[in-house]
């Protein structure tokens, strides 16, 4: 098989980010991406010389507005092996079906339910299962968080329970007309949040996990502080190990950087547009007795699905059978792993 060639159905915060990753992977081709209005970010992707393609009979509207279209959604998706679906919760469902019927595989992304897509996606534990699959779910930002710093405490001993508080960005950055601008919300009041049911769809039903959520007037990361109970006792060492050893987890010392703000901008300082494809974790914050460990990291929600999207790309295109070889490869291709000397 060639390159795969992949579309990107709504280049928003998610899509855009996708598309620029498959144009730096060697194994894909971006063939183009859909937007539904004559935006800045529709303006934006034809200035990077990606192709722009139409909802049926919205050809005019851009054309009026001065932007090259270079076919409609129809022809998109016939020249393409595989969709990446980035469209606002919920739509990516609407679509399902058009994405079957042209006979292309397809990623959906976490808001939508796990029953669109079969399988609830993460590179660490369902690249296998995903394999060939017609269609899976990458899941959300929070939840692929969770997933990759639980993975490392199931390296480092026997995992009894997990509770996690959540506290999450209002909005995104360009999100002006949403988000809390004062006050913290408890979304939802009663525990768990959503995203005990999304790990659990990935890392195993019975699962023993609960989370709160706490929406915080912020827009550049969610953080997360997360208490793990073992089967026996674990040590420090152990632990920190298993952060290392864990793919797209970055340990960074609190001494340094201990705000979402200033990891933003050390993001940025190292030549990568502030996006952090990997969980950042302080060491300091690790705390552990006996059979109890504890921990706080940082999740930047507008890129951690990211290198999960390029990987189920992958799986279910089937272009690479083994989930630690993709995960090198996406890595490779985006810089991901030590940040500093
Ligand atoms: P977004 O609103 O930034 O982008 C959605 C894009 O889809 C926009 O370009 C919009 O114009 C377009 N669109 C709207 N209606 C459409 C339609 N009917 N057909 C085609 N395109 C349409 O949204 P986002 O934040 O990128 O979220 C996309 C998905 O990713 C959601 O499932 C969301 O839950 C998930 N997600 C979001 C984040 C985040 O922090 N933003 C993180 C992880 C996962």
């Amino acid at each position: 098989m060639g390159r795969v060639r992949v579309g990107i159905n709504g280049y928003g915060t998610i899509g855009k980010r996708v598309a620029w990753a498959v144009m730096k992977q060697p194994d894909m081709e971006l063939v183009g991406v859909v937007k539904t209005r004559p935006s800045w970010e529709a303006l934006s992707a034809t200035a990077r010389g990606i192709r722009l393609y139409v909802p049926e009979g919205k050809e005019e509207l851009f054309e009026n507005a001065g932007i090259k279209v270079a076919g409609t959604l129809q022809d998109l998706l016939q020249s393409i092996d595989v969709v990446v679906d980035a469209t606002p919760a919920g739509v990516g469902a609407t679509y399902a079906g058009r994405y079957r019927e042209a006979g292309i595989k397809a990623v959906f992304q976490g808001g939508e339910k796990e029953s669109v897509a079969g399988v609830s996606f993460n590179a660490l534990y369902t690249y296998e299962t995903a394999l060939g699959k017609a269609s899976v779910r990458v899941v959300s930002c929070n939840t692929t968080g969770i997933l990759r710093v639980l993975y490392a405490f199931r390296r480092a001993g026997n995992v009894r329970s997990v509770r996690v508080t959540i506290v999450r960005r209002g909005a995104d950055l360009k999100e002006v007309k949403k988000g809390p601008i004062e006050g913290l919300l408890l979304k939802p009041a009663k525990p768990p949040s959503h995203h005990a049911d999304d790990v659990r769809s990935v890392a195993g039903h019975d699962l023993d996990i609960i989370t709160y959520s706490i929406v915080a007037p912020t827009t550049l990361a969610h953080m997360h502080v997360m208490f793990v109970k073992f089967n026996g006792s674990v040590s420090r060492e152990d632990v920190i190990r298993a952060l290392e050893e864990t793919p797209r987890i970055v340990l960074l010392r609190a001494d340094l950087a201990s705000s979402t703000a200033e990891v933003r901008e050390l993001a940025r300082d190292l030549g990568r547009c502030g996006d952090i494809y990997e969980v950042i974790v302080w060491p300091e914050s690790l705390w552990v007795r006996g059979d109890e460990a504890g921990i706080a990291y940082m999740v930047h929600q507008e890129a951690i699905v990211v290198p999960e999207n390029i990987d189920a790309i992958r799986a279910v295109t089937g272009i690479v059978s083994n989930g630690t070889q993709s995960i090198r490869l996406t890595d490779k291709a985006l810089s991901i792993g030590r940040w500093l000397p």
